[in-house]
């Protein structure tokens, strides 16, 4: 792991150690095995480029410089990007075997070059897609990234099921928030990805992320600089759901309640 200070080094072991990055709660050694996301601590990324349709106000005309993380800590059966986030299955994308990963392995240094390499191809951010399971790496890698000339707002893209002491981490590493929201009922949350707590841990993630960047900064192009955006899931069937959730965060932003007492 090259080009990290000894202090950072202490505290990918840690983190990795015993992982506690997610509500997962894991505790494995990630030096030795994966956890739910299916990860181990060494840094695995599935795809690198420009993404031209985020919302408007990231991919703006010249795109977004997505960096989709190998492996998810949620895992809902309804994935779109399951191709490049979990194992491949036998036949996909030409694997033959039932193991294989998507994507390849990153030292901390070319996953810097990487967001360099996407700031001069024009993107207006770099994009993390589902880095929850690799925060440490993203810590060092944009410092890094900084020391060597990135100067693009970085955006946290994530499902939402976060813990606090994770997003805490982020403060000062990350600019703009692009959560989902995507279950409100526990039992719909168990049953599309075994997480009968999503709705308690995504309010808590996003009040903290809402603490760190409380209002939406925006350039002269109309491109984000700062803030968050919830991104909420509509399941077929379930649209109740997805206006309860609507109005919860309805109630934060007035009342700022939710954001006080998390
Ligand atoms: S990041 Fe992965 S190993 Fe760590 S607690 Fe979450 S699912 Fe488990």
């Amino acid at each position: 792991m090259e080009f990290c200070s000894k202090s950072t080094l202490d505290a990918f072991s840690d983190a990795y150690s015993s992982c506690h990055l997610c509500p997962r709660n894991c505790g494995c050694d990630r030096s030795l095995k994966a956890g739910v996301c299916g990860m181990t601590s060494e840094l695995r990324i599935s795809r690198v480029g420009l993404h031209m349709w985020e919302e408007p106000c990231i991919s703006g005309s010249s795109g977004s410089g997505t960096i989709f993380f190998t492996g998810c800590n949620l895992g809902c059966i309804f994935c779109q990007n399951h191709e490049i986030s979990r194992r491949l299955s036998s036949g996909e994308r030409g694997s033959s075997s039932p193991f294989a990963l998507p994507g390849r392995p990153y030292t901390v240094s070319e996953f810097a070059d990487a967001m360099l390499s996407l700031q001069e191809q024009g993107a207006n951010n770099i994009n993390f897609v589902t880095g929850t399971h690799f925060v440490p790496h993203i810590i060092e890698g944009v410092r890094l990234a900084r020391e060597r000339g990135l100067t693009i707002p970085t955006l946290f893209n994530c499902g939402g099921y976060e813990s606090v002491e994770t997003m805490k981490m982020l403060e000062g590493t990350i600019d703009i928030y692009l959560p989902d929201m995507k279950f409100f009922s526990s039992d719909i949350s168990n049953k599309y990805a075994h997480a009968a707590d999503y709705f308690e841990r995504a309010k808590e993630a996003i009040a903290e992320m809402v603490r760190q960047c409380p209002t939406q900064e925006f350039d002269g192009r109309g491109l984000i600089q700062k803030g968050v955006i919830v991104r909420h899931l509509m399941l077929p069937g379930l649209l109740f759901f997805l206006t309860a959730s609507i109005f919860w965060i309805i109630f934060v932003k007035r009342t700022g309640t939710a954001l006080r007492s998390a």
